[in-house]
């Protein structure tokens, strides 16, 4: 299955789509994870994607196409993938349909997200994650031990201050709900769109996610 995660900041893709994947034995393609790793390492993409992250902006469609291609082509990603907030704008949806096409797979399912602007900024206000593996925390604190992987320390991210969780909001509202639009209107020619109340506790939501999906 090849699944599309969609939703603002903050509304569980991360922590859902690792579970999805695993559930169905295909690879999480997190764009976020991706950059932030590139950040990391110091690599061209990294030093160019870096300062957009910081602010909360999105970084330029072209940079997403290329980590689109590079990893859509990968043989693990084969037999199905999970795409989590690897589609911002409608230029990427566009850009994903293409890469797809070439390589003659389609999107089985565009899984929206929804959770009200005052859940999403509470979770992100409190929210650390791991530095080493990236797992994300609600109210544990920065500076402790991360208990999955037992090697990494909780810290905050910098696009979770205040003003970047705002603009992320922002970004969401105006170059990704259109994205919605754009798969909603292909429904009938393409990928299924569901929705999925994503407030309540995590084992909840992913009982929700996989009804929607028929598992
Ligand atoms: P996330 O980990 O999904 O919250 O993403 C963190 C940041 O990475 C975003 O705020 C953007 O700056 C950048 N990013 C991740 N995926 C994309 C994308 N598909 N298009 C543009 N920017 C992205």
């Amino acid at each position: 299955m090849r699944l599309l995660l969609l939703g603002p900041p903050g509304a569980g893709k991360g922590t859902q789509g690792q579970r999805l994947a695993a559930k169905l034995g295909v690879p999480q393609l997190s764009t976020g994870d991706v950059l932030r790793a590139a950040v990391k390492e110091g690599t061209p993409q990294g030093l160019a994607a870096k300062g957009y992250m910081d602010r909360g902006d999105l970084v330029p469609d072209p940079v997403i196409l290329g980590i689109m291609k590079e990893t859509l082509a990968k043989p693990e990603s084969a037999k199905g993938v999970v795409l989590d907030g690897v589609v911002r704008t409608v230029p990427q949806a566009e850009g994903l349909a293409r890469v797809l096409a070439e390589l003659g797979k389609k999107l089985d399912a565009v899984l929206v997200f929804n959770a009200p602007d005052e859940e999403l900024v509470r979770r992100l206000g409190g929210r650390t994650v791991c530095d080493h593996c990236g797992t994300p925390y609600t109210g544990r604190e920065a500076g402790t031990r991360c208990e999955k992987c037992g090697v990494g320390t909780l810290v905050r991210r910098k696009d979770d201050e205040p003003e970047a969780i705002r603009n992320r909001l922002v970004a969401f509202q105006k170059q990704t709900a259109p994205v919605l639009e754009w798969y909603r209107a292909r429904e009938a020619q393409g990928a299924r769109v569901v929705h999925i109340d994503a407030v309540g506790a995590v084992d909840e939501v992913t009982r929700r996610m996989m009804k929607s999906i028929g598992k």
